[in-house]
């Protein structure tokens, strides 16, 4: 029975990818690759006589109609994205014509962007009494946001802010930003290509500068902006540690030590 593969490459870094995906990219018979965002490197591990393919000019109907027709001949074929499938990243739209014409998929998921980006600037995304929530959102662009999920709304929570797809759209962060009450010098991280070997930028800044930073390292696209009152908890003094590794608190593996 044949099968199509949604398979998470992860944020760049060929080393990035599980254990899984490299196992199905070797056995697969066909790949079909978002090649603006995933590492060439991913597909040397292929056989010789698998057919390659980049989607980079190809609209979701050829991509649909590209994978059902390698389906057809072959037992192992793989749609490879960019970090994890089930961001940002049209699943829904290219399984339902799969499903319609009766193909067995599965996901394998991968490393998102927001995770390689905090881990490339050394950034925790939760931190005991200061927030215990993550946000992976978007900014409006040309895709609108449903209702209650303007970034406006959503910043008031005062939470980490993981932003894909909006290094274009820093003002409308800016301007979000304060009006649910960040600070101007909230600090900013953006990371460019995070975890591409070589080519990783990682800007720190505050709202009001951040956009300038940008601007003169040139970074317009392939971008993570991370909005989190945590950032830069490295250099913090005081510190609420994790309940967890506290020598007073008892869990399922450890005792607590008498104080
Ligand atoms: N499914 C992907 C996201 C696809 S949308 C994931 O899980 O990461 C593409 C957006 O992801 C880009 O606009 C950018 O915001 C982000 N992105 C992808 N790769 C990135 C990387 N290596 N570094 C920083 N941001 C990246």
């Amino acid at each position: 029975m044949p099968k199509i593969w949604f398979v998470g490459a992860g944020p760049g870094d060929p080393e990035l990818l599980t254990l899984k995906a490299q196992r199905l990219i070797k056995q697969a018979d066909a790949i079909l690759f978002a090649g603006s965002l995933v590492s060439k490197t991913a597909m040397t591990w292929a056989s010789e006589c698998c057919d390659i393919q980049d989607s980079k000019g190809m609209t979701l109907k050829q991509i649909c109609d590209w994978l059902i027709n390698k389906a057809k001949t072959n037992a192992t074929v793989i749609r490879l994205q960019t970090g994890d499938p089930s961001l940002y990243g049209a699943l829904i739209e290219m399984i339902q014509p799969l499903d319609k014409a009766g193909i067995d998929v599965a996901v394998v998921p991968g490393v998102t962007s927001a995770m390689a980006s905090a881990a490339a600037a050394v950034e925790t995304l939760s931190l005991p009494e200061v927030t215990q929530t993550v946000i992976f959102s978007r900014v409006e662009g040309r895709t609108p946001m449903p209702e209650g999920e303007s970034l406006e709304d959503l910043a008031r929570h005062h939470c980490t802010l993981c932003l894909y797809l909006s290094i274009t759209l820093l003002k409308k962060i800016q301007t979000a930003l304060i009006a649910a009450g960040w600070a101007e010098e909230a600090t900013i991280l953006v990371v460019h290509k995070a975890s591409w070997p070589g080519e990783e930028q990682i800007i720190r800044g505050t709202l009001s500068n951040i956009r300038e930073k940008c601007k003169q390292a040139g970074i317009n696209s392939q971008a993570m902006i991370i909005a989190s009152p945590t950032l830069g908890a490295r250099n913090w003094t005081e510190l609420a540690k994790s309940k967890l590794y506290d020598a007073s608190f008892a869990h399922r593996f450890r005792k607590a030590e008498k104080s």
